[in-house]
């Protein structure tokens, strides 16, 4: 079990080893519940990342690549039953690092770990090409090859989750990874490699460095030996991945942000639409990529929807998130907290109507009041950009095609829900939403089976299901002449 008392700095996991940073930098993780020191961490620097690539690298092209498929699953399965065995200090360690309540990591990112790793365990040794007759002449086939070294930058608002939607895959294809997590929420992830070590995964297959973004994360994406980036966080940050990998023209997957549009149709089970609208926006502190920031309410019902909104949301039990009872837990910083408190002062000087909620709670960690803004018009900043907080937008439209332009009108595409009892009017929203996801009658689910990403400012590329295994993995052609030569 994590003790704070230990007083140990939290090492980089290198090669099998744990490490302090070259330089002998530390850096400290905070606990947001109450802004209190939590743990010293080894701070890697462009020459601790050297060091780990050059680890994956090898590991890859002496064990993990070479390795017969099926034993590569069997130790994926092995990690999965280590990680089970460590759930409880897994979940204490999350929280503490993130603010997250132990309640919600026990019901959704445990389980999801564990779900996503056994899922590509299983895909470890199903991974197959084809046998094409392209010439009479020829047997033409190809195989599936792992990409080699994997940099996997992740960030805090699901460290383990996230984490593992990159390693899983990744290491089922064969490859070796640097895994790079946020610096606010170092902890699980080194606790992942120590788990992995523990499971019989070889040294150097999966790798934790622990650092900021401008230096260990650029060094990943500058690296010329890391053959793919796998990125989750903003766009801004996507933006640059995206350049610096052009150097060896890495491949490249962003999963960046969302301002996504939850739709509620007077015929709808209004009762539903709103329980769900309440958890897709204030889940996780509304610290969600996919969250329902937008609700989009057919005028005849808007204040109703948005008074009952309002009640949920004051119903909400703020508080230490180790406790069972807490369904919602601090934002991870005080650099997020002040950031979603200036966005509720522009939502309100942009003439939203301010319902509930709105301020700070309490004056010891980094706690918001869940808050709703009624009769928000789709102009405003509060609705067109994305918050990461727990700020509900609702917004008023008049019918089906005002609901699509408004659902469609942000830079981002990443998910959207509508709420309907017409299944014609929702077959029609399904095809016309621009999003990766779109829900009909809920909001939020999501499963390792099927794929997950966006488009435009919420980036490219999926993660999950089959298309994981696509991206960590290139198909060579094989071509036998099986004419005269
Ligand atoms: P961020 O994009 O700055 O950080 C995400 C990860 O990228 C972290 O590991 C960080 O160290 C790393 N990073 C930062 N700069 C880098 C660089 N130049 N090169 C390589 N790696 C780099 O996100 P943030 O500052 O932690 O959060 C800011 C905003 O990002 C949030 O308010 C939210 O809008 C968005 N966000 C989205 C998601 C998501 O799930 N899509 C998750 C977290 C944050």
């Amino acid at each position: 079990m994590f003790d704070q008392r230990t007083g140990k700095t939290w090492p980089l996991l290198i090669g099998g080893e744990a490490r302090p940073a070259l330089s002998g930098r530390v850096f400290q993780t905070l606990n947001p519940a109450t802004g209190a020191h939590l743990a010293d961490v080894a701070e890697a620097g462009i020459a601790d990342v050297d060091l780990a690539v050059a680890s994956a690298r090898q590991a890859f092209e002496e064990i993990w690549g070479p390795m017969r498929a099926a034993d590569r699953g069997a130790l994926l399965l092995r990690f999965a039953e280590v990680i089970r065995q460590h759930s409880e200090e897994l979940t204490q360690l999350e929280s503490l690092d993130s603010g997250k309540p132990v309640s919600a990591i026990r019901r959704q990112d445990l389980p999801a770990v564990i779900d996503t790793l056994i899922y590509y365990a299983g895909w470890a040794d199903k991974i197959t090409g084809t046998v094409t007759p392209a010439r009479p002449d020829a047997l033409t086939y190809t195989v599936r090859e792992p990409l080699g070294v994997v940099g996997a930058i992740i960030p805090w608002n699901f460290p383990l989750m996230i984490g593992m939607w990159k390693i899983a895959p990744a290491l089922a294809c064969g490859c070796t990874v640097v895994l790079k997590p946020a610096e606010i929420t170092p902890l699980t992830a080194i606790r992942l490699g120590e788990l992995a070590l523990e499971a019989g995964l070889p040294p150097g297959v999966l790798n934790v460095v622990p650092g900021f973004g401008k230096v260990a994360g650029q060094a990943i994406v500058d690296h010329p030996d890391i053959d793919k980036v796998t990125f989750t966080g903003s766009p801004v940050v996507g933006r640059q991945i995206l350049q610096g990998a052009a150097g060896n023209l890495k491949r490249v997957t962003l999963e960046l942000g969302g301002k996504s549009a939850n739709i509620i149709f007077p015929d709808a089970d209004i009762d539903a639409a709103v329980r769900a609208a309440g958890s897709g926006i204030f889940f996780n502190t509304g610290q969600v990529c996919s969250a329902g920031s937008r609700i989009l309410v057919h005028e005849s019902i808007h204040d109703e929807v948005a008074g009952k909104l309002a009640a949920r949301a004051k119903s909400m039990r703020l508080g230490n998130p180790q406790e069972a009872g807490t369904s919602m837990g601090p934002v991870v910083s005080e650099v997020q907290m002040n950031r979603i408190l200036t966005y509720i002062e522009i939502g309100r000087a942009e003439g939203a109507q301010l319902i509930t909620g709105g301020a700070r709670h309490g004056d010891q960690g980094y706690f918001i009041e869940p808050t709703v803004f009624a009769n928000v018009r789709h102009e405003m900043r509060i609705s067109q950009e994305e918050i990461f907080g727990p700020v509900a937008a609702v917004v008023p439209f008049k019918d089906d095609d005002d609901a699509l332009r408004l659902a469609n009108g942000t830079v981002y595409s990443l998910a959207a829900g509508v709420w309907t009892a017409d299944m014609t009017r929702a077959h029609r929203f399904t095809r016309r939403l621009k999003a990766g996801t779109v829900w009909v009658n809920t909001y939020g689910p999501t499963d390792i089976r099927l794929p997950w990403g966006g488009a435009r400012d919420s980036g490219f590329g999926r993660e999950h299901g089959e298309e994981a295994i696509d991206n960590f993995t290139e198909p060579k052609v094989v071509w036998i002449n099986t004419g005269p030569a």
